[in-house]
């Protein structure tokens, strides 16, 4: 067998908080203007009460509403798959897992934590959602989660994918959204997640009936993700393995590497791996320290690993991975040397993709495809070794919106700034 499926009603009832795992606890965000602790009084013209204590839990579980699983139900729990066609591939001992988060509405992980935040939202009286999207997989995503709920959603778009991917755009009209290409008042500026939250949270401060949404980075985005790593667990256990020895993602703002490896942050003998793009190298490269969360200084500072809040990635297709920040509870694991990270560059990234589809037929988000290439490279090192290691890795979404990327670097003109 080399696909692991649970029943409806395995779908895990309660978030893992990791915060209590922590060895030094996160430092509070600071607000912007008087740099003293924000407390949750600060929080809620941008965030509902539950979404703000959420932010805040110290408690190890917290419920899922019974009309959020209901909602996730419609592709939840997602499979686990074993990856032997790609071990063959390799010729590697090592045994490849994936847990397939492509199979949402949207394709991505993303609505994991999209349907919540639409959920709390509405419990709320709010009756319009504002956010930034960068590759538009959050944007698709919220958009989606606000149908469910009959929110209005406003998807500030990153320019540069704007551009480069309509069809992302028409997903989120078909679901009710609206979209517009960010930043707003620079037609010429390709844009980044830094310049949409801008203009998303911009949006939201000026009126009353709105509220702002992030598909990453923050502490509650990332405790909604955990049902992945919740799931892997236990059909890890159905495919006879004790606990993975390394488990890898994509990190862009967090939130897929932290739903699939905070629940074994406890397990100390597992190693956790964050994969970033060369061009944007938060945690390899970036400075541990407080800074905004956009461009415009709008955001209350975080304690996180930094490239410095007015860096503006270069268009890469990877738009999910271009953030110059990153979760202050990813930061905190990889300052604390619980979690390693390493940084590729697109060209290495899509030819693991390419591998990644000629062997398991999946064609990779180009965020994915980072994790894709960290694993192949964690399988050639146990191939040299010849160890049998465990890999479980998030499939985080499909690349079937991302093929210009494909086209550029399948006939040569996928340009690597840093390679
Ligand atoms: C958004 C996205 C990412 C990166 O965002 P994180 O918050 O770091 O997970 C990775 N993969 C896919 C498919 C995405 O859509």
């Amino acid at each position: 067998m080399s696909r692991w499926t649970l029943p409806p009603e395995r779908i895990p009832s309660a978030w893992f908080n990791v915060a209590p795992h922590l060895t030094t606890p996160v430092q509070p965000p600071l607000h912007p203007a008087t740099r003293e602790p924000v407390g949750p009084d600060d929080l809620a013209p941008l965030f509902p009460g539950p979404l703000i204590e959420q932010e805040m839990a110290t408690a190890p579980w917290i419920d899922v509403p019974g009309e959020v699983l209901d909602i996730l139900r419609l592709w939840r729990p997602t499979p686990l798959a074993r990856a032997i066609r790609l071990e063959k591939a390799l010729g590697t001992p090592a045994r490849i897992y994936f847990k397939d988060e492509s199979v949402s509405p949207a394709g991505s992980h993303k609505p994991n934590t999209a349907v919540p935040q639409a959920f709390y939202n509405a419990g709320d009286g709010v009756r319009r959602l504002t956010t930034e999207t960068g590759a538009g997989q959050w944007g698709t995503a919220l958009a989606f989660a606000c149908a469910q709920f009959d929110l209005e959603c406003a998807v500030y778009m990153v320019r540069a994918s704007f551009e480069q991917k309509p069809y992302r755009r028409v997903m989120m009209e078909t679901w009710g959204g609206s979209v517009v290409p960010s930043p707003i008042d620079e037609p010429d500026h390709p844009g980044s997640l830094g310049t949409a939250i801008s203009d998303a949270v911009r949006d939201c401060a000026g009126r009353a009936d709105s509220h702002y949404a992030l598909g990453s980075v923050l502490n509650h985005v990332l405790l909604h993700q955990t049902v992945i790593g919740l799931e892997a667990r236990e059909q890890l256990t159905l495919a006879g393995e004790r606990l993975p020895d390394i488990v890898i993602a994509s990190c862009g703002g967090g939130s897929n590497l932290g739903g699939i490896a905070f629940p074994f942050v406890p397990d100390a003998g597992v190693r956790l791996l964050a994969v970033e793009p060369a061009s944007c190298p938060t945690l390899t490269q970036g400075r541990f320290d407080y800074d905004f969360g956009d461009v415009a200084g709008f955001t209350p500072l975080m304690a996180m690993y930094t490239l410095g809040h007015d860096f503006v990635p270069p268009s890469i297709h990877a738009g999910g991975l271009r953030y110059h920040g990153d979760s202050p509870l990813i930061s905190a694991l990889v300052r604390d040397g619980r979690m390693e990270a390493a940084a590729y560059p697109q060209g290495k990234v899509f030819e693991a993709a390419v591998a990644f589809a000629r062997a398991e037929g999946k064609v990779s988000a180009p965020e994915a495809a980072h994790a894709v290439r960290a694993v192949i490279d964690e399988a050639l090192a146990a191939k040299e070794t010849g160890e049998e290691r465990v890999i479980l890795f998030n499939y985080s979404g499909h690349g079937f919106l991302d093929l210009s990327a494909y086209d550029d670097h399948l006939h040569g003109r996928l340009i690597d700034e840093s390679a």
